[in-house]
């Protein structure tokens, strides 16, 4: 019904007056807002009250999960085609104190009664479902509007929380291709262990233009005793296409005669991998 009425005013009115139709409306004291609305908004590509507009986003981040949800998935638009990016930035850091907000208050379960607490990865104890957390949606709208840190990524990719961690570490990723100069400081960091081998996977998992410059600082922490780095080289090895098929094989055969159990049995396992079709065993061995 919602949305039929946005057609007719989509339909009938300038864009920047349905805009302000629907803001109004989101405004109205009392009224519950929902995630159509923003669905709405998101039709129009113009926006007068620039400063209303603000104000709604900022309130509507306080609200229900789906409503919040709703705003951040708003957020992933391309606004910046009618919002300047003075705009978007203004309305970051409250953005982010929604997030901390959301990541620091306890969580209940939706279904049980009375109410039980979810676990610490968002699961609930006693039905072991979850609830559609906003988590990585907002780490999404921070690493698109560029209002997260190096540190700050690194430190929710092992959030207990796994849709956060996992979009930390895919953020990671962009990240490093977005400033590839940083992907000194990773190895760096990694070299003296105030980074966990997890970085090192993601450096392993960039296009091979970003790491060629690196080779030798890699090879030589997958060389060094941090035996989890070594664990992720052996598993991306046979897909690295910087390293060449002797270099390759020298290193599977030395790690197949490793101290360690683990790190024999995934050099084994790569080992077996190359002579057996490759993606099917990606499919087996490397899921995460
Ligand atoms: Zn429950």
């Amino acid at each position: 019904m919602m949305m039929q009425s946005f057609m007719i005013i989509y339909t009938y009115k300038e864009p920047v007056e349905a805009a302000q139709i629907i803001m109004d409306r989101m405004t109205m004291p009392d009224k519950p807002l929902y995630s159509s609305l923003f669905e709405g908004l998101s039709m129009c590509k113009e926006i007068g009250n620039i400063e209303q507009w603000a104000d709604i986003i900022k309130k509507a981040l306080s609200d229900e999960e789906y409503v919040v949800n709703a705003v951040l998935k708003y957020l992933k638009m391309n606004i910046n085609e009618y919002v300047s990016d003075e705009v978007i930035k203004g309305i970051m850091p409250d953005v982010k104190r929604q997030f901390r907000s959301w990541l620091n208050k306890p969580l209940m379960c939706n279904s049980c009664k009375p109410p039980v607490q979810l676990d610490e990865r968002g699961f609930c104890p006693k039905c072991h479902t979850g609830r559609s957390l906003p988590f990585a949606v907002f780490f999404d709208v921070f690493l698109l509007w560029d209002h997260l840190s190096l540190e700050e990524i690194y430190s929710y990719m092992e959030h207990p929380v796994s849709e956060l961690s996992k979009a930390a570490r895919r953020g990671m990723l962009a990240y490093l291709q977005k400033y590839p100069d940083l992907i000194q400081e990773c190895i760096d960091a990694i070299k003296n262990n105030t980074y966990n081998a997890r970085v090192f996977d993601v450096i392993l998992k960039l296009p091979h233009q970003y790491v060629l410059p690196y080779k030798q600082e890699i090879l030589e922490i997958a060389n060094s005793d941090n035996h989890r780095c070594i664990i992720y080289f052996i598993r991306r090895l046979n897909r690295l296409e910087w390293i060449d098929e002797s270099e390759r094989k020298e290193y599977i055969t030395r790690m197949i005669g490793h101290e360690d159990q683990d790190i024999r049995s995934e050099a084994m396992a790569a080992h077996l991998g190359e002579k057996t079709d490759r993606h099917i065993f990606d499919e087996v061995f490397y899921r995460e």
